[in-house]
């Protein structure tokens, strides 16, 4: 069986490709590394990463990369603090996020879809909003920074 990570770099590439861009070395590297990074990372993460095997390598590449993938629905985005940080995991979840060092991970969730209740409570105090996914933030000190707290 293959990888998860491996299945969904495939089906990336295949979306990019009909998406009408062209699968460069560069691009493919961009992918794998994306796919099969849990870290939810910035651009600049990605290249940063890359940018020693790919020297020519542009940002604008890494970005437009992971611009297409977000916009053919393979990429989640996530804006925590100031930066804007790709997900390559499409399934419902919510994110844990550790106030110290800033990582974050996974929480899988049923759906994010809104309840009618909450779907009330935004209504009451956002006349007008229609609420299309509730997504929680757990905020909180990691294993490491635990660790090194004591
Ligand atoms: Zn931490
Ligand atoms: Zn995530």
């Amino acid at each position: 069986m293959l990888k998860k990570s491996e299945e969904r770099a495939r089906a990336m590439l295949g979306d990019l490709t009909r998406a009408g861009l062209k699968l460069t070395a560069q691009r493919k590297a961009i992918v794998h590394e994306f796919a099969a990074d849990p870290t939810h990372p910035t651009a600049q993460d990605l290249y940063d990463r890359l940018r020693g095997d790919f020297p020519q390598m542009s940002f604008a590449t890494v970005y437009n990369t992971l611009d297409a993938l977000a916009s053919a629905g393979l990429s989640g985005t996530l804006r925590i603090g100031n930066a804007a940080r790709f997900d390559p995991n499409t399934l419902p979840h919510h994110h844990v996020v550790c106030e110290k060092c800033g990582a974050i991970g996974d929480v899988p969730a049923k759906t994010l879809d809104p309840s009618p209740a909450a779907t009330r409570n935004v209504r009451r105090a956002a006349p007008g909003f229609r609420v299309r996914a509730v997504e929680r933030i757990y905020k909180g000190l990691c294993l490491a920074c635990q660790r090194e707290n004591s």
